[in-house]
């Protein structure tokens, strides 16, 4: 037996020379252990080589290094914008250098100071556009220089020297997930090792082999926990079973105001089979965005309050909870069902009530996010949980549902069609339905992909919709709503959109850094037709329903995966007028043209896993332990499906049942 999986976990303030300061801002980059610490991979790596300016064509990324010449000049542009030139001697010459947005870096460019410029050359001008610059000079040698994601405050330089601080301090307590027994056969390298060479690669080779090991140990940890959860699945398959009042459902289908599709009637037939049988439902519900899965969901929801039980929606984000809860109680409203809404949101009191409610059994059906399954909330007898969009939802929250010593049925939905393969591997557990006929009458939408220099084009679709009456979304390209120069963005678009509009037309913005109460706010004027053009962030990504707004306009649709294109793009066409999306890029337009050609979205979603891998297909940041820290799922398939066998081996040896390391892989599920 190891020793393994003892590992202590420190603060980041143990690390020599972190000092409160830096805590919060490691905190700002979700750092808050030495784990977190030395798992913060770079994201990129720069080959620092001395390029041969001769023979760089203007696609060749260069890297020279020299000394400055002359006094960096500042070119100030509108919107805060700024540029910064300088002349640079090299050991081929004088080239010129500029950089944007990097004003503050010219107290340190005095005339002599050594600089290594990364960029692109322009033979012809002999300048280079540098993407970057460090200080220093090259050496004759290959460097490989890790790039990490920074905050303001925060240097690549500082990060580095605080991540290997912690490795040399800490490198031996690191946890490290494989069982000797893998480490051995695949001669993996001890974990410090790797986590020393992926921080300051030697050599490419070494990189990718230290790389490839801890890609490993991510999958492992990640597919242990989903064999557990399976195994935990088909030992206590028993559910519920319970009498469905038919008669009931189906006067209420009766008065819905449009008919069911074939395959919302399968679907919906599919789960109530689930509930009336006694094995426990874990079910996924898929199908496009607008193909009526909620509605299926929220029948079924019906049918469990007639066999007795509570049932509960969660939802990702509160707009979103607050917008199910609303069509909730309409289909709902003639039924006398109690229903309550729990967001975070709510004043304590407010959630007290409905703790208070759900506990005492008052309180029929819920609908809220993650408030939901807080350790304070408890159920009289919760017997069937919806959740919305899930994969936003991590593998440690399903089993978080489970531990409320409750065995509910699981209902995911979502959007996000997953290609089958890979569905067979993370979610080989659950019984699949799927939703692929769209409801009649829908038109389907007309998607352009256009460039920046045809954006008068574009402002003239926009005030052609205008007029008619309609709303429009324009979507700013936020995706780290942490990234400042961002939100500056967004800010500016929508001073933009004023210039353009703002004499008739009411505009507003609404982003992820905003208070919820202000954003509801934004969310229901837009829905009430108050406000016309709404530029917001990906925040309305999920499920808001507005059918009048017919028009969605995506600046830099480029920095979107195609799966968030289409969901972006499932907010509109929800109403009786043929609704327009364009895409804004200068690049990409290849990729982009995919969305021209189709709506569906699993079609999408196979290109989007071709060209992107996993990334986007699971919305990344959001998505907790889908968003792998060093693996790519697409890439490293291979590996993921070798980890997922050796980590099914582990789990069933009984052999290996007192192995600490397999009780606080377990443990790591039951307490996250
Ligand atoms: P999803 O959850 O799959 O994105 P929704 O359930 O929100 O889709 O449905 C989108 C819209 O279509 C809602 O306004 C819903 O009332 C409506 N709808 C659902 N099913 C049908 C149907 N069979 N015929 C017409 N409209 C439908
Ligand atoms: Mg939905």
């Amino acid at each position: 037996m190891s020793d393994k999986g003892r590992g202590s976990v420190h603060a980041i303030q143990e690390v020599k020379g972190i000092g409160p300061k830096t805590v919060s801002l490691l905190h700002k980059l979700g750092i808050e252990t030495v784990d977190d610490l030395v798992t913060h991979y770079p994201f990129r790596y720069d080959i620092l080589k001395r390029s041969d300016l001769k023979n760089a064509t203007e696609q060749d990324k260069v890297v020279i290094d020299g000394k400055v010449e002359s006094v960096p000049l500042i070119l100030r542009f509108k919107g805060g914008l700024n540029k910064l030139n300088f002349r640079l001697v090299t050991s081929q010459g004088i080239v010129g250098v500029s950089i944007f947005n990097r004003a503050f870096l010219k107290p340190n460019l005095g005339i002599g100071t050594s600089v290594i410029v990364l960029g692109k050359y322009d033979s012809a001008k002999n300048i280079i556009t540098a993407s970057d610059i460090k200080f220093g000079t090259l050496t004759n040698q290959e460097k490989i220089e890790p790039v990490y994601h920074c905050t303001s405050g925060l240097t690549n330089k500082n990060l580095a020297s605080y991540i290997n601080s912690a490795i040399m301090t800490y490198g031996k307590e690191i946890t490290d997930y494989i069982p000797d027994k893998y480490v051995e056969k695949y001669k993996f390298s001890n974990k410090k090792t790797a986590l020393n060479i992926v921080h300051n690669p030697p050599s490419p080779e070494k990189l990718k082999e230290a790389s490839i090991r801890l890609k490993y140990e991510e999958l492992f940890a990640f597919m242990f926990k989903i064999n557990y959860l399976k195994e935990q699945n088909h030992k206590e398959n028993k559910g519920i079973s319970r009498s469905v009042d038919e008669t009931k459902m189906n006067d209420l289908i009766a008065k819905l105001t449009f008919h069911l599709t074939k395959d919302q009637e399968k679907a919906l037939h599919e789960i109530i089979e689930d509930l009336t049988s006694s094995k426990r439902m874990n079910r996924l519900l898929q199908g496009d965005v607008g193909s009526g899965k909620t509605i299926v969901a929220m029948l079924a929801m019906y049918a469990n309050y007639l066999s007795g039980y509570q049932s509960a929606l969660m939802a990702p984000t509160e707009i979103l909870a607050t917008q199910h809860y609303h069509n909730l109680q309409n289909l709902l409203k003639d039924q006398n069902i109690n229903m309550a809404l729990l967001i975070g949101s709510m004043t304590k009191k407010e959630k007290q009530e409905v703790q208070d409610g759900l506990k005492d059994g008052s309180i029929d059906m819920v609908v809220g996010t993650h408030a939901l399954i807080q350790e304070e909330v408890i159920y009289q007898n919760l017997g069937f949980v919806v959740t919305d969009e899930q994969h936003r939802f991590g593998v440690n929250q399903r089993a978080n549902l489970k531990n409320k010593g409750l065995k509910p049925d699981v209902l995911y939905m979502s959007a996000t069609p997953i290609p089958r393969t890979y569905a067979l591997t993370i979610y080989g557990d659950m019984d699949v339905s799927t939703i692929k006929e769209m409801p009649k009458g829908r038109i389907p939408i007309k998607t352009y992909v256009k460039s920046d220099q045809e954006m008068k084009a574009v402002l003239s679709m926009m005030y052609e919709e205008l007029q008619q009456g309609h709303q429009i979304y324009v979507i700013a390209p936020l995706i780290e709503e942490s990234e400042n120069s961002d939100l500056t963005n967004v800010n500016q678009l929508k001073d933009k959109m004023i210039l353009a509009f703002g004499k008739k037309y009411k505009i507003d913005l609404i982003h992820g850094k905003m208070a919820t109460p202000a954003k509801d706010l934004i969310m229901a004027e837009f829905k009430a037709g108050k406000v016309d053009i709404l530029i917001s962030t990906t925040v309305i990504e999920v499920g808001v329903d507005v059918p009048n707004a017919s028009m969605m306009v995506i600046f830099d649709a480029n920095r979107f995966g195609l799966s968030t294109l289409h969901q972006l793009r499932g907010r509109v066409g929800r109403g009786a007028i043929e609704s327009k999306c364009i895409l804004i890029s200068n690049t990409d337009t290849k990729r982009l043209e995919i969305m021209e050609e189709t709506t569906d979205g699993f079609k999408i979603s196979e290109e989007d896993f071709k060209l992107r891998g996993h990334g986007d297909l699971f919305g990344t940041k959001q998505s907790g332990d889908m968003a792998f820290k060093i693996a790519n799922v697409r890439q490293d398939y291979k590996i993921l499906v070798q980890a997922r066998d050796d980590s099914k081996e582990y789990l069933l040896d009984t052999l290996f049942d007192n192995d600490p390391l397999k009780q606080s892989l377990i443990q790591s599920i039951n307490h996250d």
